[in-house]
């Protein structure tokens, strides 16, 4: 129902879990966030509120940062998405809450909404030998990107949009290229937060408006590439979208 991302040189565990706390008006029924730190994955999920979720990270190695806290200099960027989930496919359980993963643990992904063919992905995907985590309709994009993936995630992401039916907005990550987030929206609410040398997604503008104001609004059926340095939308087929940058006066 919720989704927050962000990539840049803050440690993100609390960008992302502060960020859903803005987005908990949204309602959910239990929660996740995957960090990529190095090419090292850490994915936690809890069902019921943020607090359970928080306890269940405080068990992480990276858990001792401080949230939300000042940006510190580190080699590489860091990368993390988050999720608050309002299940519509599969019933509320740990196994079933967001972010997914495909079988390698390499592509993670949050969705908000539904996958409509769902079903014919999976008998497809089942067939070629994939084996699911989860009851849910939102798994089959971790797996769709998967079989698409090689070593770039825009073009992976890219491809698989266009076997996917439904309407939804997801963001997925590749644990082999940290600093890379692609986003994807098609009738789902999604939407970019613009900082220096840091760059935000979220459902909703409250998710990062303590950290910017600087909002690109991606269309429907658009792409997004968020690197440290900088966004790039593109439509479905590739082409290169050019898109302003608008300053939110409002109050969060
Ligand atoms: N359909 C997905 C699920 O049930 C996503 C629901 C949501 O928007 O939170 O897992």
């Amino acid at each position: 129902c919720g989704i927050v991302g962000y990539v840049g040189a803050r440690p993100v565990q609390g960008l992302l879990l502060a960020g859903l706390e803005k987005l908990e008006y949204r309602g959910y029924d239990s929660a996740g966030i995957s960090i990529l730190s190095g090419e090292q994955v850490d994915s936690v999920r809890a069902v019921g509120n943020l607090q359970a979720l928080r306890d269940a990270v405080a068990a992480l190695p990276h858990a001792a940062e401080v949230p939300g806290g000042a940006p510190v200099a580190v080699a590489e960027p860091t990368t993390g998405i988050g999720h608050t989930r309002w299940a519509t496919h599969g019933r509320v359980s740990e196994e079933n809450a967001h972010p997914h993963e495909d079988v390698d643990g390499r592509i993670h992904i949050v969705v908000n909404g539904i996958v409509e063919n769902y079903m014919a992905l999976k008998r497809e995907l089942a067939d070629e030998g994939v084996v699911f985590t989860s009851e849910t309709d939102a798994e089959v994009i971790a797996h769709v990107i998967s079989r698409r993936y090689d070593g770039d995630l825009p073009a992976a992401v890219q491809a698989a949009y266009g076997e996917l039916v439904g309407h939804f907005a997801f963001v997925a990550m590749a644990a082999d290229e940290p600093g890379v987030l692609v986003g994807a929206r098609r009738e789902c609410p999604l939407v970019v937060g613009r900082g220096d040398g840091e760059q935000f997604l979220a459902s909703a503008v409250p998710a990062f408006l303590e950290h910017t104001r600087r909002v690109q609004f991606i269309e429907d059926g658009e792409l997004v590439v968020l690197r440290p340095g900088g966004v790039d939308f593109m439509s479905p087929d590739g082409t290169p979208i050019e898109r302003e940058v608008v300053e939110i006066d409002w109050d969060a």
